[in-house]
């Protein structure tokens, strides 16, 4: 075995999982994640742990994959984390943990997120838990929203013996993870909702069908509910445009529509009636993650797929592997480009692009170098579907209807960093609805932040 590889993990074939919704990557067996673990070197400083915003204790449970004991590998991993099965999946690891990993100053790192993965499939498969340990405070505490950042504050509030509400908008819980990442990725009925229920087999109580600045406010939560602190993780689910003309036609999309009828809604399963349209040539416009799923939903749906980014591909925001993943799938790859019309025909359908080609000049803002057009190279892509990825923003409705709770010019909740609380007495948030489209622990993270600032709130009240 060379050491300085990964021990690589088994995938479906790129030409077979394009013409599938299933899960892409097999994951590791036991032989293999106890390789991997051997590979650790068990770092006196683990530089791998202070890349994790959750701080799972990361060598600890490697150790004991090493040694053989799964089980106990999975109990170290639950203690922060409510939601390994999926972070193994669908984290960037190779920015957080794998990132920071000694092993990959000379050779590759320790393919964390895969072994996170292997020991929480395996127990999972078991009907193995993570330990419950709380005894009832008496206090009870809402959570707006079912996403990474509700379920984490949930969770580690009913761990402290809080009482703990979910009021979900949808008739899902899950957030993003059931409604935005394709089954391809991330499987609901065996992954998600499991995890899910480990959350709730801890006390905690989902509400669905239940939007908050609609059904209930957070005043009448904290006034006539008898709640005694709100935490708001509602995500930012409002997609953003690009204001160019053509961009009402039919036959363009917000990459959030098209997921949600897909996944949410289960399109792409021949036994439900959600109308998606399946079109023939296909642009998704933007390169993060959000665009890389609808790219390669798009392409299992049987037309051809171009991704249309108006930087290179060195600042594609979206993970590395799912970048690799949609090559090797065939996906187009139209780079350094900006579309600036939709083309529409005489029944109001999409019949094209109009693109301009750009280079980057100078670092913006942000330090990736600002995209800028190159005159004259305007050109057209005939397409009868375009998909807008551009990011998404928090939906006002919360803000709107709560007195006193601040935020700002994006509509993003202000809140503390340290401890989630935000503008309004007894009120804390965290996760995308405070962030701005993020990554999912990091949502993870400030919901733990939000738990801890929310007792210490109650604790001294
Ligand atoms: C398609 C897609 C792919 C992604 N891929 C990745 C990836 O590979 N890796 C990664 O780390 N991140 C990824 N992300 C980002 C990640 O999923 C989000 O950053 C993360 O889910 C944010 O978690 P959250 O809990 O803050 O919000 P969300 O997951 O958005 O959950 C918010 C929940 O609140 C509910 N809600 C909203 N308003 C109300 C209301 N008024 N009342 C009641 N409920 C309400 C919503 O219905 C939703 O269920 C992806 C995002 C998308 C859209
Ligand atoms: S930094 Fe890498 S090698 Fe060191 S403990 Fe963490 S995972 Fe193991």
């Amino acid at each position: 075995m060379d050491m300085l590889k990964k021990v690589p993990v088994k995938e479906q074939a790129p030409e077979v999982r394009a013409k599938n919704f299933e899960e892409v990557c097999l994951g590791y067996d036991e032989q293999e994640a106890v390789m991997e673990a051997g590979r650790c070197l068990n770092c006196k400083k683990p530089f791998c742990v202070g890349g994790c915003p959750v701080n799972i204790d990361i060598p600890g449970f490697i150790t004991k994959l090493k040694e053989g004991s799964i089980e106990e590998a999975y109990q170290i991993i639950s203690k922060d984390s409510a939601l390994p099965a999926v972070c193994g999946r669908v984290c960037p690891q190779e920015s957080q943990c794998e990132g920071k990993c000694i092993r990959g100053i000379k050779g590759e790192p320790i393919a964390i997120g895969k072994l996170e993965r292997f020991a929480a499939d395996w127990a999972r498969q078991r009907g193995i838990r993570p330990v419950k340990e709380a005894v009832h405070n008496g206090k009870k505490v809402a959570v707006i929203g079912s996403g990474p950042a509700g379920l984490t504050c949930a969770g580690d509030l009913a761990r402290l013996g809080y009482q703990v509400t979910i009021f979900e908008a949808l008739h899902q819980p899950g957030g993003v993870l059931v409604y935005g990442i394709p089954e391809f990725r991330l499987p609901k009925d065996e992954v998600v909702a499991k995890e899910i229920q480990n959350v709730m087999d801890l006390g905690v109580k989902i509400e669905t069908n239940v939007i908050v600045g609609r059904s209930v406010t957070i005043d009448q939560l904290l006034d006539e509910e008898g709640f005694d602190a709100v935490f708001i993780g509602s995500g930012a689910g409002l997609p953003r445009f690009m204001g160019i003309p053509g961009e009402n036609a039919n036959g363009v999309f917000s990459a959030n529509e098209y997921l949600t009828r897909s996944n949410l809604m289960k399109a792409f399963d021949e036994s439900y009636d959600t109308p998606i349209f399946r079109g023939k040539k296909v642009a998704v416009v933007g390169g993060g993650n959000v665009a890389m799923d609808a790219a390669r939903t798009a392409l299992r749906f049987g037309a051809e797929v171009h991704i249309v980014y108006r930087r290179s591909e060195a600042e594609l925001p979206a993970r590395v592997e799912e970048v690799h993943h949609a090559k090797e799938e065939g996906i187009i790859f139209d780079l350094l480009t900006n579309p600036v019309e939709i083309l529409v025909d005489d029944n109001g359908w999409v019949k094209g692009m109009t693109c301009v080609r750009m280079e980057l000049g100078e670092p913006d803002d942000s330090g990736r170098r600002r995209p800028v057009v190159i005159e004259g190279s305007e050109f057209d892509l005939a397409l009868d579907t375009v998909i807008m990825a551009l990011g998404t923003s928090p939906n006002p409705l919360i803000s709107d209807t709560t007195k006193g709770l601040d935020v700002n010019r994006w509509h993003c909740i202000i809140a503390d960093e340290k401890n989630g609380k935000t503008t309004k007495e007894g009120v804390y948030a965290g996760g995308d609805a405070v962030t701005g489209a993020a990554t999912v622990i990091l949502a993870m993270g400030a919901g733990k932040q939000a738990a801890q600032g929310i007792d210490e709130y109650l604790r001294n009240k």
